[in-house]
């Protein structure tokens, strides 16, 4: 890993840089990678139960149906990302 304070290379389970002192979040970057994937699968499968039940009257081949309703769930939920992690990169730049 590469301390984020001052770039110094350092070994992977570090919790502090030896270099400039900086204490390294390894706990917190996890939990919150955690939550951002579960908020991802809670997108994921809203939308897709969304449409499916959405799409429920248009007869066409319920496996079909429910294949088209995943596709669109997961590019829902991949625009989703990219821009809640366009945000955060905002917020977290305009940061002193
Ligand atoms: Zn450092």
């Amino acid at each position: 890993m590469i301390c984020p304070n001052c770039g110094t290379r350092l070994p992977e389970d570090s919790t502090r840089c030896h270099f400039c002192g900086y204490v390294i979040q390894q706990e917190n970057n996890r939990a919150n990678s955690y939550i951002v994937i579960f908020t991802l699968a809670v997108v994921l499968l809203a939308v897709s139960l969304l449409l499916f039940v959405v799409t429920g009257k248009i007869k066409i081949d319920t496996r079909l149906r429910a294949i088209l309703c995943l596709i669109a769930g997961v590019v829902v939920t991949w625009i989703y990302w990219k821009i809640s992690s366009w945000m955060t990169r905002r917020i977290s730049g305009s940061r002193p």
